[in-house]
């Protein structure tokens, strides 16, 4: 790099951290501006003679936003060195190591939460003052924002009151609030965050503290400033346990270990429950515990000599948009899918990320070709969150949202005050008529193996199936001839062969016995899942009970809302609708071959009077991966069967489902002694009740 690129270097990275600090609006992803940061640290390494005076590496943060007092700190906020790998954790050992004398020397290691550093001030025990890390020395006044947070305490507890006391930590949010948070935005065109960090700075960096209230934020300690009047532990640790006596939240995964292998493991530990936490990190802080040892080593002008950032792999990475596939989904909507160039994030390669809808597209302002960040956090699939707009090509098309369907050409609507567009082809629309196959052919709808999707596909384009009744119209002559699209013998398309036939024809068959339930799922009403489907065969009778219900018969359902409730009637007033069922069974005779389809009454079902339902009255809290099924599922059944789900432990818990890499919450449970379920257990409660089937 010359003297010349450095100095360009260190004005653009200027100008990120100014979108960064100053904005909340990140220009880049954090692993973009990080490898531009240790460029600009290697080069000065090697050119002590060239440092520029407004280098970001020699200062901490950003500056103080317009419109808010300024606030001066006594003990100045600092920043944290950070590493990256193994060999750099080993260097900060061994430095610490020489430093001590002996090499089992006591850490205290800490989650590095990814969230706002801030300061709060109490006197005699009252929250008198809050303010932004800033610049390190001067930080922004957000004292009336801070007191909105409910996990902060207005006044401290206990006995052991300090005349003064400076506590540091992290103001974060949530992921769950976040996620809940731009749901909602993006239904109601409301201001869509980026990531959870932006969210928590953006929320508590207003200048009206009634806006701050209503954004999801918590807080933990991590630190204290300064103490008057109350004597202080000797260690970190202990520091953090005193804290939280006094009523301060610090957080539950905070841990003493020792030596070198402590830091390894305890870095493993983190990063196996990562995607588990229903919080962002972004790496651990691993700190000398003795407080001796802290001030001994003391800090450079940027960071603290004594601690370190050890951080993970990014959950946001730059790549590029190769092309924008608008999905026709079964009930038609079309979904916009971004096609990406392959990109390493949040621990998997992905090569393609959900754009939502038409506002989404609008909002990101998106070209073909534009390098995009990508966001791939927990549980949730991966998003395109921005775009990196000094990337962008001169010329770059924008992305449009069509008004033909791009499969069978019909309009594509969208109705007003909804986010959603719909292709208006109904099942003249291939892609829709293949998704309600593939979906009533499904596992937990009428059950038809061997119907996968090449020859859900095969039936539609050779015109033998043109809706979903025509699944029983099929002869063996019919499957065994089947052209299957793409796949060649000896130069010629490949036909189905009657083997295969007969296996499908014989599934097909026996799914003309079938639970109700099954089949009410198996139709694909809109907002009918598994659970909503078993709920309304409990409560109706038979088929033609459930197409005469009133809205008020289906809200007196448990979990049915007047949404719903109308997308159910909606459903049944479409004659396209109607008359598929009474093909497939309300008069078959005239139009199927054979018998129409058997609907099985629930063995739960006695009488139209339902009695409580079984799970009444218990919450249950999901934790860690579930391989049999989606959170959401496990959810849906919960939910059927009467219980609650909430996303925290308490002692009202009734019990914990743990998956695989449970973390905190299971922790939690464990400390409240509230009852733990493995997916075992939870398996065999479903099929108890009926809904898997043993
Ligand atoms: P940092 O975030 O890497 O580390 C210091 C901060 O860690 C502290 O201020 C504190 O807020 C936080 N922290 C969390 N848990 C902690 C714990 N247990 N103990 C102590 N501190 C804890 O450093 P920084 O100086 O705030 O900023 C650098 C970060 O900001 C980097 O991640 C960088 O990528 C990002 N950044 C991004 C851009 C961008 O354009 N995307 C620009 C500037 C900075």
């Amino acid at each position: 790099m010359t003297k010349q690129e450095y100095l360009e270097k260190v004005a653009l990275a200027n100008r990120y951290s100014i979108a960064y600090y100053v904005n909340d609006e990140p220009l880049v992803p954090d692993a973009e501006y990080d490898r531009l940061f240790h460029e600009l640290l290697d080069y000065e390494v090697a050119h002590p003679q060239d440092l520029a005076q407004d280098s970001p590496t020699i200062r901490v943060g950003g500056k103080v936003r317009a419109g808010f007092e300024e606030v001066a700190h006594k003990v100045p906020l600092l920043s944290l060195g950070d590493i990256f790998n193994q060999e750099e954790l080993e260097n900060f050992s061994q430095k610490i190591t020489d430093e001590e004398g002996y090499s089992e020397v006591e850490y205290c290691a800490e989650v590095k939460l990814d969230g706002l550093a801030v300061s709060i001030i109490y006197e005699n025990g009252l929250l008198v003052r809050a303010a932004t890390r800033g610049d390190g020395k001067v930080g922004e006044n957000i004292t009336e924002n801070i007191k909105t947070i409910k996990s902060i305490p207005l006044r401290l507890i206990g006995e052991h009151i300090p005349s003064y006391l400076d506590v540091r930590g992290e103001v974060f949010m949530p992921r769950d609030g976040f996620n809940a948070w731009n749901e909602k935005a993006r239904k109601i065109g409301g201001k869509v965050f980026a990531n959870p960090r932006n969210a928590a700075a953006g929320s508590l960096r207003q200048l009206d503290s009634a806006i701050t209230a209503k954004r999801p934020l918590t807080f933990n300690a991590y630190y204290i400033g300064e103490c008057q009047g109350q004597s202080l532990p000797d260690t970190q640790y202990e520091r953090l346990v005193w804290l939280k006596k006094l009523g301060i939240p610090i957080n539950p995964l905070t841990k003493i270990v020792k030596g070198l292998k402590g830091l390894e493991d305890f870095y493993k530990d983190i990063a196996q429950k990562r995607d588990s936490l229903n919080y962002d990190i972004d790496g651990v802080v691993l700190k000398v515990n003795e407080i001796a040892v802290q001030e001994r080593m003391g800090f450079t002008s940027r960071v603290p000599r004594w601690a370190v950032a050890y951080k993970f792999p990014p959950q946001e990475e730059i790549t590029k948009l190769l092309d924008v596939e608008f999905q026709v989904g079964r009930t038609g909507a079309v979904t916009p899918v971004a096609k990406l160039e392959p990109v390493y994030v949040g621990g998997a390669t992905i090569s393609s990320a959900t754009l939502h809808n038409a506002d989404e597209i609008e909002r990101l302002d998106l070209c073909y070709g534009d390098y995009v960040t990508i966001r791939r956090a927990g549980d949730v699939i991966p998003q395109v969150v921005g775009v990196v707009q000094e990337k962008r090509l001169k010329d770059a098309k924008k992305v449009v949202f069509p008004t033909k369907c791009p499969v069978c050409g019909s309009d594509i609507e969208r109705l007003e005050g909804e986010v959603v567009s719909y292709c208006t082809g109904g099942l003249y629309c291939k892609a829709q008529l293949k998704r309600s196959l593939e979906h009533f052919v499904s596992r937990d709808a009428m059950d038809i193996e061997n119907l996968g999707g090449a020859i859900v596909d095969a039936l539609v384009a050779s015109g033998k199936v043109t809706a979903i009744s025509d699944l029983y119209l099929l002869s063996l002559e019919d499957l065994a001839t089947l052209p299957l699209e793409g796949q060649t013998l000896s130069g010629k398309t490949r036909l189905l062969g009657s083997v295969v036939a007969k296996k499908i024809l014989n599934n097909i068959n026996n799914s003309r016995k079938i639970d109700f339930n099954r089949f009410i799922y198996a139709l694909g009403i809109p907002s009918v899942g598994q659970a909503t489907a078993l709920l309304l065969a409990r409560k109706f009778a038979g088929l033609k009970e459930l197409m005469q219900a009133t809205k008020d018969d289906l809200m007196s359902i448990p979990d049915i809302g007047p949404k719903s409730a109308q997308e159910i009637l909606d459903f049944f007033k479409e004659p396209h609708n109607k008359e598929i069922i009474d093909r497939l069974v309300l008069k078959p005779e005239e139009y199927i071959l054979g018998q129409g389809l058997t609907l099985m009454p629930l063995k739960a079902q006695a009488s139209d009077t339902l009695g409580a339902l079984p799970l009444e009255g218990r919450t249950y809290v999901l934790t860690g991966t579930l391989s049999s099924m989606d959170r959401s599922l496990a959810k849906e059944h919960l939910v059927s069967l009467g219980a609650k789900v909430s996303g925290s432990v308490s002692k009202k818990t009734y019990a914990v489902i743990a998956g695989e890499a449970a973390g905190s919450k299971l922790a939690k449970a464990n400390e409240l002694g509230v009852q733990v379920l493995s997916e075992d257990d939870f398996l065999a409660l479903l099929q108890e009740y009926g809904i898997l089937s043993n």
